[in-house]
């Protein structure tokens, strides 16, 4: 994005209005597959000058794969609508429609799978463990992984968990919150085949500022061992929930771990180092969020002294903090992949658009931590006034609520180009999940119409996003294998 970030319409009451359950709802109307058509396909690598329509099998290209394409940015001068190689991803949230992950033990798979194809996103489930539950856990993930080889999970790729070992809960239960001991790790580590794709862990987890300090003993390994057991069977660390307290040692932490993560032996293709929230629970020299009518009226001014343009690579600890800072050099480097929230509310959208434009490209995925039930790890939940935020007692925000479409939406008013939107929203969670070579995923099968719904006053076109899923797997019950439905499948969505 090239643009003056000042003039981003980030207190629009347009984008906090509206509850998301009714313009889901409304938006769930589906649209006849023939209607479907575009005339440019953006993929990972660029834009093909190509028609895409929805055909008798699924999504059909014309003249075959071009050999070159143009940069993803020319997307932002081109008009009309245009076909995607690859669904949005939920990369971290915490329940969808009726379907809550609070509890694992409890969590509907099939149905989980339905609500997202319903949506016509992937999506990864958030789950929080407690220490009883460990074995219990492990029996889950062998069931998500038969499921999942049965075709019965196509748009559910993997499990991630929040948890354990966290310096500070930040909404996370405290039950939830553990240091487990070498078997343990080991345990957790072998779901990695399974399809565990990440753990959140705090660098600083196992230090004397970490909640968790006094609870530890000559059972629990060192941060390198837990780094390298995890990396080896497949499982990212998640970087998250730091404590506020040393923010150079944080940073030190932060380096030391995606050290041992690259030079470590292992299966992980794409970024073997994640985060949870880029800006939340870490200790930074701005402030981040502006989340209260209060806080909102000094919001312009803040923002205006941050002098977001002048944010660069070499000066971000002083520009931000140590830990974030270390967090985005290493996603540059390309050696972690993080997730921001993009509902203006967790960070403000000007920052969030700013730190991904000094990132660069493909090491940025949008998360929405979204939790669409009132209840999350067996606490209530309420909202405030004043955002849409999910707290718990305490005043604690425990999560967000808005959906992956209105976020997409607030990244691109935000100033993020068309281009760079599914880098956020897709590219980048594929390539790091491996969902490029995903049996059920993969571009072959599965992708998404935008067709233009009208021309706003900004400038920007708004878009209709239909994901259609070519001959989508689906469970046979009398057998093991997949059976193949002859029609696409085709979802509309906002
Ligand atoms: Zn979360």
């Amino acid at each position: 994005m090239s643009g003056p970030l000042e003039d981003s319409p980030i207190e629009d009451s347009s984008l906090i209005e509206g509850s998301s359950a009714a313009t889901a709802e409304r938006n769930r109307m589906t649209t006849a597959p023939e209607q479907l058509s575009a005339g440019l396909v953006l993929r990972p690598d660029g834009l093909a000058d190509q028609q895409a329509r929805v055909g008798a099998g699924g999504v059909e290209l014309s003249g075959g794969r071009p050999a070159s394409f143009r940069p993803a940015s020319d997307l932002d001068r081109a008009d009309g609508n245009y076909f995607v190689e690859g669904l949005p991803v939920e990369i971290h949230c915490h329940s969808m429609g009726d379907v809550d992950f609070s509890d694992f033990r409890d969590l509907d798979l099939p149905a989980l799978d339905a609500v997202a194809a319903a949506e016509g996103v992937a999506c990864v489930p958030t789950v929080y463990l407690a220490r009883e539950k460990l074995s219990e856990f492990v029996a889950f993930m062998r069931r998500f992984d038969e499921l999942r080889r049965r075709g019965a999970l196509p748009f559910v790729p993997a499990i991630a968990l929040e948890g354990p070992l966290l310096a500070s809960h930040g909404g996370t239960p405290a039950s939830t919150v553990w240091p487990p001991t070498r078997a343990e790790w080991e345990q957790l580590a072998g779901c990695g085949p399974l399809g565990l794709a990440y753990v959140v862990i705090s660098p600083d987890g196992l230090t004397k500022d970490s909640d968790l300090h006094d609870r530890l003993g000559r059972e629990h390994p060192d941060l390198p061992w837990i780094v390298r057991t995890l990396v080896e069977s497949g499982v990212r660390p998640a970087l998250g929930h730091y404590t506020k307290l040393e923010p150079k040692r944080a940073a030190e932490l932060t380096y030391e771990i995606v050290d041992i993560a690259w030079q470590t032996e292992s299966p992980i293709v794409g970024a073997r180092v994640v985060t949870d929230h880029l800006f939340n629970d870490m200790p930074l020299t701005i402030k981040h969020a502006f989340r209260t009518r209060k806080a909102r009226a000094e919001r312009d001014a803040l923002i205006a002294a941050y002098d977001l343009p002048s944010w660069n690579l070499a000066d971000l600890p002083e520009q931000v903090g140590d830990v974030p800072a270390a967090i985005m050099r290493l996603c540059h480097e390309g050696k972690v992949a993080s997730c921001i929230n993009f509902d203006s509310e967790h960070v403000d959208l000007a920052i969030a658009a700013r730190a991904v434009e000094v990132i660069g490209e493909g090491r940025v995925m949008l998360m929405t931590d979204r939790c669409d039930a009132a209840r999350l790890g067996g606490q209530q939940l309420h909202r405030e006034a004043e955002n849409t935020l999910w707290y718990q007692d305490g005043g604690v925000v425990a999560a967000g609520s808005q959906p992956l479409d209105r976020q997409l939406q607030n990244a691109r008013r935000a100033g993020v180009s068309e281009g760079r939107l599914w880098d956020l929203v897709s590219f980048t969670a594929y390539t790091t999940l491996g969902l490029d070579r995903d049996p059920w995923l993969n571009p072959a099968r599965t992708g998404s119409f935008l067709s233009v719904a009208g021309e706003p006053s900004d400038g920007r076109p708004s878009y209709t996003r239909h994901a259609v899923v070519a001959s989508a797997p689906v469970l046979d019950a009398d057998r093991t294998d997949a059976r193949h439905d002859r029609h696409p499948v085709v979802v509309s969505q906002a």
